[in-house]
Formats: structure tokens, sequence, C-alpha cells
């Protein structure tokens, strides 16, 4: 058996393995739960859902939708296939008992507003043979396009609404106050996103995708972490550079066996802390290219878990001999260097200090320099 030991795990405690920082989540206990419970498999609806998640409609319309295609509109056969004494035909036509499919598409009064939004031809071609409303549901919305398919949801809702209308304030709707509510529906819904959209334009902070070199005086060091499946391995690469972008050291480890991304990155900064820390180069810049180590060791959360004791072990680095340094994501392409050194390491038999350019990454080195 390979459980990975982690020196920066002192003691023995209580840790809720399903959250990253340790902590129990009623969140995450719940999503555990459905998951051993194969709760998809047994009442999940099958069909394009992300259809109706990703159209541009108002919340309450996608709400009103995934209802029908459970099957639990309170509809007057629904309500009283459940006990509730009501009449069962329909109050907009009178004739016909009124269940989804009746009162959405089969309805004389429905079908002549999907006539006159010019919907009719593609939903009675989705109608065809199908067994209950989920089924009619998905048919016709796969015999529509993108915007057929936002006018058909909010065109249900509207009609949805007009039988409300009916039933609890005795309103009668004209087939042509149902569509223009739609349609103002889904225009004043759209002018209100983007009002909202551009209140919220920001400048997107420059990501950086280039190597730069560190301020006068100052060292980067980059690190990262590599994953090897196949050597059960994970490779940590480090190098060391002025601020003339010239190279002072690199060094490579690996751990085994195999750990978590998380870990692995947190356990090669650690590592890269260490090993600078050792050569008492205290003016040092630390990047990675781990958002989320980076967000994590900055954040003021409490971890409970593995990773929280070795990024406290980071932390406690950072607040002793190395106060001058700081630790920075950045993009993947700048950290190149780094990459191909943890990627070489978990074939190297040992740990190497390098004290000239490794073959590997020389022309990055010489690329960067400029
Ligand atoms: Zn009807």
């Amino acid at each position: 058996m390979q459980t990975p030991l982690y020196v920066s795990v002192r003691d023995d405690k209580l840790v809720w393995k399903l959250e990253q920082d340790g902590f129990y989540s009623v969140r995450s206990a719940y999503k555990q739960c459905v998951n051993d419970a194969g709760y998809q498999d047994r009442h999940g609806v099958a069909g394009q859902w992300n259809n109706i998640w990703h159209a541009k409609i108002p919340p309450k319309v996608k709400n009103l939708i995934w209802r029908i295609g459970r099957d639990v509109l309170p509809t007057r056969k629904k309500l009283n296939s459940r006990g509730v004494q009501c009449p069962m035909h329909c109050v907009v036509c009178n004739d016909g008992d009124e269940d989804s499919t009746h009162v959405l598409f089969s309805c004389t009064r429905s079908i002549q507003c999907w006539q006159q939004a010019g919907l009719w031809a593609h939903i009675s071609t989705g109608l065809g043979a199908n067994n209950n409303i989920a089924e009619n549901l998905f048919s016709i919305l796969h015999w529509l396009n993108k915007d057929q398919q936002e006018l058909f949801c909010v065109l249900v809702w509207s009609i949805w609404k007009r039988r409300n209308n009916k039933v609890w304030e005795d309103v009668t709707d004209s087939d042509q106050t149902v569509v223009e509510r739609a349609k103002h529906l889904i225009t004043s819904w759209r002018s209100a996103q983007q009002i909202r959209q551009s209140a919220h334009i920001t400048q997107p902070s420059p990501q950086q995708t280039v190597w730069t070199k560190p301020r006068h005086g100052r060292y980067k060091c980059n690190v990262d972490a590599s994953f090897s499946l196949d050597r059960n391995k994970v490779g940590i690469g480090m190098c060391l550079r002025d601020d003339h972008g010239r190279f002072v050291a690199a060094r490579t480890e690996w751990i085994e066996p195999i750990v978590d991304v998380e870990i692995g990155e947190a356990i090669g900064l650690l590592y890269a802390l260490k090993w600078v820390e050792g050569m008492q180069l205290y003016d040092t810049d630390f990047e990675m290219d781990c958002k989320k180590i980076v967000d994590s060791l900055h954040s003021k959360r409490t971890y409970l878990s593995d990773l929280g004791a070795i990024l406290m072990d980071c932390r406690n680095i950072l607040a002793s001999n190395l106060v001058n340094s700081d630790v920075k994501f950045i993009r993947r392409q700048a950290n190149e260097v780094a990459h191909r050194l943890a990627g070489a390491a978990t074939s190297l038999a040992s740990f190497h200090n390098f004290i000239t350019i490794p073959s590997c990454i020389y022309n990055i080195i010489i690329i960067e320099m400029r």
C-alpha cells in the first residue's frame, strides 16, 4: 500500500476528505450522497437540458421549463391524480382534459399562439409519437434553432401564464396578448442584461504570458510540478535566474507515490522555498503556474487538510527568512523553464543540482535573456 506521508503533516487529526480545506460542508456531503445513491440514473429525466440552462432567457422561464420537463406542473389532471378535487377540463378552451401537453401544445387556443409566433410547423413535427411531456419538450427543442428555442421557452411561459390568469383572476388573455407578452419579456430581459453587462465591464488584468526578468538586484525562481502516472512519481523542477535573466542554478527532485495535483504543486513550492532559503538568497521572487495554490497560499482561510499543513510550512518560511520574497501566479507559457525541468525530473534516478544550464532548458534560457 502506498500512502503518501508529508513531512509538513505532524499531528493526527480528523479531516473531511471531500473538501480541499479539510472542513466538513453540507454541499460536499450532499454531492457524495447523491452520487452514492445513483440518483442521476433512477430519477434523472433524459434530454438536452443544457440547451435550456444555456439559453438566454430569464431564470423564471428556465425554472418553468424544468418543472414541465420533470412533469410537476400543477395542471388539473395532475392535481386530480394527487387527490385534489377540482374540475378536469381546460379553462382556456373548455374542451379536453387539462394536462401539460394539452395546455401547452394541443389546446386549440395554444396552437393559435404557436401559429402567430411562426413556430407551429416545428412544434407539430416535434410532437410526433412521444410518450410523455419531457419527450415532447426535448423533441420539439430538437427541431428549433437557438433563437427559436428561446422564443419557444418564453411563449410556453406566457401560455401557462394565460392559464393561471384565467384560473386565479378570471382574466381572459387574447392570443395576441400571449405572444406579445412573450416577446416583450425576452426583449426587456435582454436589454436589462446588456445594461448590467456594460456596467460591469472592467479592464481585464493583463495575464503575464512571457517570462520577465526580476527587478534590479533581485532573483527570480520559477517552480513547477509534473505528474507521471507511468512512473507513479511527481517531478519537481525549479530554476533561479538573476536580474539579467542569467542562469544561476536549477534543481530537480521527485516524490513518490503520485499525489493530487494541488498537493504536488504545493510540495514543489515548499521545496523551492527551502532551496532558496538554504542558499540564503533572500531577495527572490517566486513564480508558479498553479493559480489555486498561489491563491490558497495568500488566503486567510484555515486549512485542516494535508494541503493546509504544507501551505502553512510555506507561509512560515515566507514569514521568517524570506520576508522580502513573494509568490506570484504566472501563465504556463511564462513558466516553461520550470515545466521542462519538472518533466525531466521524473525520469532522473536521483535529485540534481545544476550549476550550468541543463540542456533541456538551454534554448529557453537564451531566448528569455533577451
Ligand atoms: Zn384547452
